[in-house]
């Protein structure tokens, strides 16, 4: 189908205004002290967008690691449509999926799929690998990356931010060990390779995981 101007400006009304809402979800992540990801499923219904189900990852405090937000969002809607299949519904989720969602997402057959910040250490729609783009696969899901990547990012990178300095705050809270026990690590065992380069607007390498892997493997 080709799409009018107006069908392309609706279109692009719905995707910023579902971003914003997958963001309010990534700060519910936040509140909840998960890495702040949200996502939102919306379906046209009598040609008003609404919203289906949302999600923010959770899998820390539900001790689920299947519980990234596209999936948190995908069961939500499965179970209130009673259809395992989703083939009318667009879902929005501020970071860039990994391999898991990406296939939950072909799965149930979405319509399309959109996403603000790329992911380079488990992004599965391009950064790492591209399963939205493998001929081979029966069902191809439409992918756009980079929504609001900026205010994606942001709260990514303001999240790691924090938890280093928490991090940082704790270890020096650490009484000094007495030299008794000074065969034990501290803190020059380094845990990490040190500060790594944050592109502009991107999230910096191996840190944007929904699961929350803390502290990184050192690379
Ligand atoms: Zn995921």
């Amino acid at each position: 189908m080709i799409e009018g101007p107006s069908d392309v400006d609706a279109r692009a009304a719905q995707d910023a205004w579902a971003m914003r809402l997958a963001l309010d979800q990534a700060l519910n992540a936040q509140l909840a002290g998960e890495v702040p990801v949200g996502a939102v499923l919306v379906r046209q219904v009598d040609g008003v967008p609404q919203v289906v189900a949302t999600g923010y990852n959770r899998p820390v405090t539900t001790s689920d690691p299947t519980a990234h937000a596209e999936i948190v969002a995908l069961r939500h809607a499965a179970q209130m449509l009673e259809n395992y299949r989703l083939p009318d519904c667009v879902l929005y989720v501020t970071l860039e999926p990994c391999a898991m969602c990406a296939m939950a997402m072909m799965h149930a057959r979405l319509e399309r799929v959109v996403f603000g910040a790329a992911d380079p250490k488990t992004g599965a729609a391009g950064s790492v690998l591209n399963l939205f783009a493998q001929p081979q696969l029966n069902h191809q899901t439409a992918i756009e990356g980079g929504l609001m990547a900026d205010a994606c990012g942001r709260l990514l990178r303001e999240f790691f931010q924090r938890r280093r300095a928490e991090q940082k705050e704790a270890r020096l809270s650490v009484p000094t060990p007495s030299p008794a026990s000074s065969a034990l690590p501290d803190e020059g065992t380094p845990t990490t390779t040190g500060p790594r380069g944050t592109p502009e607007g991107g999230i910096p390498a191996g840190e944007a995981t929904e699961g929350g892997e803390w502290p990184l493997p050192t690379i």
